[in-house]
């Protein structure tokens, strides 16, 4: 949950006040679509949430952690544990295999089941015969099937995504969500995602939306 969040973005006069006195409440399990026009704060507010990003005031309350004040370490420990993100553009690591992508940060985590695990989650996303592939042999879809095992592997109770279809036809984004929300119902993770999709954002339980900076009150929402 976020309450009376202000964020401001880049120095002198560039300085933008990109989020206006924001809160957003949202229950373990539930599934919210955040939409608004490109530029609304839409990605800056799902990084707050993930902890990437600092409000300059207000408080932010995650997975029953209070980011408000963590250092950048304590920061870090809470993204490992609790948040999983998935962006538009996949973020593969291109010198490594599916399976390291995944099995990687578990590692670096102190997960001694690393490789096992990541071998599952590849497998729960229909990738178990290409683990051995790096990136660039991998098509989009795939791509971000990968970064959603890896996002998925250590399970989080929440799981962010920024619009985790925009790079990707219709069909192929259509498996994602299904995907992304079959992961949902199974591990009954909180999911957030960031979508100029309409289709996608009715899949959701409930929609927020960004308009400069503030959130639209849900009274004012036609649907
Ligand atoms: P899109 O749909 O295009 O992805 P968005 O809703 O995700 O847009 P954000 O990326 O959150 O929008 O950006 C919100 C605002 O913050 C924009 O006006 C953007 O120009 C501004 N902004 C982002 N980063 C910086 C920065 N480093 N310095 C100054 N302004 C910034
Ligand atoms: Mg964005």
């Amino acid at each position: 949950s976020l309450s009376h969040i202000d964020l401001y973005l880049g120095t002198g006069p560039a300085r933008v006040h990109v989020l206006k006195d924001v809160s957003v409440a949202v229950r373990p399990g539930e599934a919210v679509g955040l939409v608004g026009a490109s530029g609304s704060g839409k990605s800056t507010l799902l990084m707050v949430m993930a902890g990437l990003e600092r409000a300059d005031a207000g408080t932010v309350e995650v997975a029953g952690t209070r980011l408000t004040g963590l250092d950048e370490d304590a920061l870090a420990r809470f993204r490992g544990r609790h948040v999983g993100i998935v962006f538009q553009s996949f973020h593969l690591i291109p010198t490594m295999t599916a399976l390291e992508n995944v099995a990687v940060p578990l590692e670096l985590a102190g997960r001694a089941d690393a490789f096992a695990r990541a071998a599952r989650e590849l497998e729960a996303v229909g990738l178990g015969a290409r683990g051995s592939h790096y990136p660039a042999q991998l098509s989009g879809g795939e791509q971000q099937r990968v970064a959603l095992a890896r996002a998925l592997a250590p399970e989080p109770q929440i799981l962010l995504a920024d619009e985790p279809t925009g790079n990707l036809d219709e069909a192929t984004g259509r498996q994602i969500m299904d995907l992304i929300f079959a992961a949902q119902r199974a591990r009954g993770m909180t999911l957030v995602i960031v979508t100029h999709d309409a289709d996608l954002a009715a899949r959701c339980g409930r929609v927020v939306r960004l308009r400069s900076g503030v959130v639209v009150p849900e009274t004012a929402e036609v649907t």
